[in-house]
């Protein structure tokens, strides 16, 4: 066993060898992790921490069944996908079962990076062209050819250019973005929205650059760049748009897929059957924390890659330990019935959330959710709807240190309190949460009083 380290040795020696764009949370005053169990994280001192924050603990931190699929099949055999094994052919399977019936062709990854890597290829491979629709606060990877796709990156001060042929569209956020809900009370806020991209089809690419598009790609929700709840007909309309300009629709899952959602399995099937991607890319629940993501696509996308001739070879994509951990991940959430939890205790929050915005709602600018999935965006006025930046970061600090409870915040001006807590939350833990939440918002409006 490696020796344990002093809280200040592993700083030290993390600022000593560890590149400082690895960013920590809590900067300030990081925490040390040394384990976590369902909801629950500990640090060194054994304090128990409620966390509302880690989706990638899909089924709960170190969920005893996927912890033992891993080592059963670690202690038999782990090597890569050019052998037959049970383990790919199965997981597989239960993916694609878990899809709509286009959607039937897997590739296994390792990353969310690399699946939106490879769902750019294929979308070149299949199109022939080039340019890509994103939206903006999109992130989608680390990657290059994702930064290049990712203005939650692009936008910051020495960050690369955006290339000519990534071209940003609006993001449909009805409470702040470019077309709000206030100013046009009663219209299709999906459809307004998806006009925006149609426009920069028929402006950029085949006005100006005059092409047909490669791809659109957005999350389902989009969780990067402020928890927005896409609206109603939005991805409806975009994919028929698209699809017009001869594009490809992916369909980024990699944050909310995996039943977050609370109604169904992918995010994009919140709006209908009818909404279908033609590239869908999963992630980080997947493993529940082991590194192990994939590319869902259509025959037809699959069949324009083969006919490249080129394989695709991926060391460790669908190795037998990684199927054995999702394989392990979607029965859990089969078994334990988790995204009817995430329905229920989902739900919950949102409505309480909602009481309490109708309380302050000086404070509180915006409650938006669906399932596990829930923003909370703090402003300093209604009427300006001005961020409440500073008040945000500290919200995040102190629900840490007073209350125990880790919340992040997100969005353009970073003032969105965000919660994507394991599907295993509880309507207890929503209750903690809001009560120590209620706490923070009741001083920061009375503070402000004192201030006037
Ligand atoms: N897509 C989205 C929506 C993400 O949030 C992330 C990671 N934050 C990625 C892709 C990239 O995944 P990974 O970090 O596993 O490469």
């Amino acid at each position: 066993e490696s020796k344990k380290l002093t809280f200040t040795e592993t700083i030290d020696l993390r600022n000593k060898y560890v590149g400082k764009s690895c960013e920590l949370f809590y900067k300030k005053n990081p925490l040390k992790i040394v384990r976590g169990q369902a909801q629950y994280l500990y640090d060194q001192d054994g304090r128990e921490y409620l966390d509302c924050i880690n989706n990638v603990a899909h089924v709960g931190h170190c969920h005893p069944d996927v912890v033992r699929a891993g080592i059963e099949q670690m202690q038999q055999l782990n090597t890569n996908s050019r052998f037959l094994h049970d383990n790919l052919v199965v997981c597989a399977e239960k993916l694609v079962s878990k899809m709509p019936e286009s959607l039937s062709v897997c590739f296994f990854v390792n990353s969310g990076s690399e699946a939106n890597d490879l769902a750019l290829r294929l979308a070149r491979q299949h199109t022939g062209n080039t340019d890509v629709i994103t939206l903006d606060h999109a992130y989608h990877g680390h990657l290059t050819s994702l930064i290049d796709i990712s203005p939650y990156k692009l936008n910051l001060p020495g960050a690369p250019k955006k290339p000519d042929h990534v071209l940003v569209a609006p993001v449909p956020d009805v409470y702040r973005g470019k077309i709000r809900a206030d100013d046009h009370p009663d219209e299709d806020m999906g459809k307004l929205y998806a006009l925006e991209v149609k426009k920069i089809i028929d402006e950029n690419v085949i006005g100006q650059r005059g092409q047909q598009v490669c791809a659109f790609i957005a999350e389902s929700l989009q969780s990067c760049g402020g928890q927005i709840i896409l609206p109603h007909n939005y991805l409806r309309d975009v994919y028929t748009y698209v699809r017009e300009a001869g594009g490809v629709c992916i369909a980024d899952e990699v944050q909310v897929g995996f039943g977050r959602s609370g109604t169904h399995y992918w995010a994009f099937e919140i709006d209908g059957p009818d909404v279908l991607p033609d590239i869908v890319t999963i992630g980080k629940p997947m493993g529940n924390g082991h590194p192990v993501a994939a590319v869902i696509t259509t025959e037809a996308v699959a069949r324009s890659f083969e006919a490249t001739g080129i394989q695709y070879f991926n060391t460790y994509g669908g190795n037998p330990v990684s199927c054995a951990i999702a394989i392990a991940v979607m029965t859990a959430v089969d078994e334990e019935r988790l995204v009817d939890n995430a329905k229920d205790v989902g739900e919950y929050l949102l409505s309480e959330l909602e009481n309490m915005q109708r309380k302050f709602p000086e404070v509180i600018g915006d409650v938006r959710g669906v399932g596990l999935f829930v923003g909370v965006e703090l402003i300093k006025d209604p009427k300006t709807k001005t961020p409440a930046t500073a008040e945000a970061r500290d919200v995040v600090d102190r629900m840490k240190d007073e209350f125990r409870i880790l919340v992040s915040s997100d969005g353009p001006d970073v003032n969105v309190i965000k919660l994507k807590p394991p599907m295993v939350f509880s309507r207890v833990n929503a209750d903690r949460f809001l009560k120590a939440f209620k706490t923070l918002i009741s001083e920061i409006r009375t503070q402000r009083f004192q201030l006037l």
